[in-house]
């Protein structure tokens, strides 16, 4: 079977790693992909925002199998356009990555399936919108309906906060994501991420993972895409899972396919663990980046079948098998990131392959046959072990010996399950 894959991340370097290993796989190519990639598949230069381009390669090579590795090519309805050319594709419909695409939609699909989620009002214009936050009190969070890279979130301490929030949305600063503003229940608790294979009416569990999403040590400073990653999740106890899959994914697949979007490909749920129980804060429609690198690492079964059967049907007869052992990935990032970085920036060496240690690529590219880090996040290195703390000591080995001047990372990645076992 031959495959494209499309992103260029340490996500999908990850993805490409388990592809390659597949039996079914003849060929992987990858769009535009990164010099980690370029190790286990063939690069190709095409501007995947173009779609007539990723089609016209997938019927000039002749793919089986489009994997879609970043929510952007999802929520702009490339897997629509491949599957009207009969391309097999792993991804959602463009209808059913509304559930990343609109934090309105996903809301309003929990309030009429019973859904547990912090209680919220849409809102297209900033009055009501402030009047609202001043009826509820704060702390209280406004959302940007759309997508915002992260950014279109403020979890507000204060009224004042809140009312500011709304006001840049509505003032045009996230542009078109923030034409309509959602304000939602402040939720406390510990939050995780939950991932499921769906494909259309069943879900198969994948794990859980927990990232760290601030830059800087003990939870400080601005946030990033995320600084590292564990799975599992300590906090995801089997009870706690069982109740995921029954109070929130399955009735979201039956709403889903109900409403005539059944939804297909990897479903991340964040979840905030209340007193109450789980509870979604949001859905992305795709893997996690970097939660999908300690993911593949843990996960012993075929990646290829499973990803088709989400295309295909029948993920109902079939399991994934996983090591029990924790995965830890610790992100290495340009000085500067999340603000301005240098970019070219040379990255002289890297640890030796490990059978349990793997550095995936991110941000890389190869200069005059040398590498150099040319984004914010750069190299995630990864490790599994019997408990947190020895992946966590395995990834940090790995990290030292990553000789990158320009490079930094995060010192205590895993911290929050540590001290739980602690
Ligand atoms: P964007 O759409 O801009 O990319 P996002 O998808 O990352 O943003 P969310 O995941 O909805 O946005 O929110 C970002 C973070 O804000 C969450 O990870 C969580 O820490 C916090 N958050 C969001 N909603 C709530 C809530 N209701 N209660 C408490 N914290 C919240």
């Amino acid at each position: 079977m031959k495959v494209l894959l499309i992103g260029s991340g340490g996500r999908e370097h990850a993805l490409a790693w388990k592809l390659a290993q597949s039996p079914r796989l003849t060929q992987l190519f990858a769009a535009p992909g990164n010099p980690g990639i370029a190790d286990v598949a063939t690069l190709i230069e095409i501007d995947v925002e173009n779609h007539e381009a990723v089609l016209s390669f997938c019927l000039s090579a002749g793919i089986d199998f489009v994997v879609v590795g970043p929510e952007a090519p999802l929520v702009a309805g490339l897997a629509d356009m491949l599957r009207a050319e009969n391309i097999l594709v792993f991804g959602p419909s463009q209808a059913a990555a509304q559930l990343e695409g609109s934090k309105g939609f996903t809301k309003d699909i929990c309030a009429r399936y019973g859904i547990p989620t912090g209680a919220y009002r849409r809102f297209t214009e900033a009055a009501p919108a402030i009047a609202y936050i001043h009826e509820q009190g704060a702390p209280i969070v406004i959302k940007a309906d759309g997508l915002a890279a992260g950014k279109g979130v403020t979890v507000a301490m204060t009224i004042e906060e809140a009312v500011a929030a709304a006001e840049d949305c509505f003032s045009g600063a996230f542009g078109a994501a923030g034409a309509e503003v959602v304000v939602e229940a402040f939720l406390d608790g510990e939050e995780a991420s939950f991932f499921c294979l769906c494909d259309g009416t069943h879900a198969l569990p994948l794990g859980s993972a927990q990232d760290h999403k601030r830059v800087g040590d003990g939870d400080t400073g601005p946030n990033t895409g995320g600084m590292g990653a564990y799975s599992p999740a300590p906090v995801m106890s089997a009870e706690m899972v069982d109740r995921t899959m029954r109070e929130i994914i399955e009735p979201t697949l039956a709403g889903m396919a109900e409403s005539g979007h059944p939804f297909e490909g990897v479903l991340f749920a964040g979840l905030m663990i209340t007193e109450k129980g789980p509870e979604l804060i949001e859905y992305n429609v795709r893997f996690g980046d970097p939660e999908c690198q300690v993911l593949m690492m843990r996960l012993k079964s075929d990646l290829l079948p499973l990803l088709l059967a989400s295309a295909t049907g029948g993920l109902a007869e079939l399991e994934a098998e996983w090591r029990d052992e924790t995965a830890l990935t610790v992100v290495m990032a340009s000085k500067g990131y999340p603000a301005a970085y240098d970019k070219g920036t040379p990255i002289a060496a890297l640890p030796a392959e490990e059978a349990d240690m793997k550095v995936f690529h991110a941000g890389t590219a190869l200069k005059d046959g040398a590498l150099v880090a040319t984004g914010g996040r750069v190299l995630n290195v990864t490790a599994i072990g019997d408990t947190v703390e020895a992946a966590r000591d395995a990834a940090y080995a790995a990290v030292d010996k990553v000789s990158w001047d320009n490079g930094f990372c995060r010192r205590d990645i895993g911290w929050r399950a540590i001290g739980r076992t602690a």
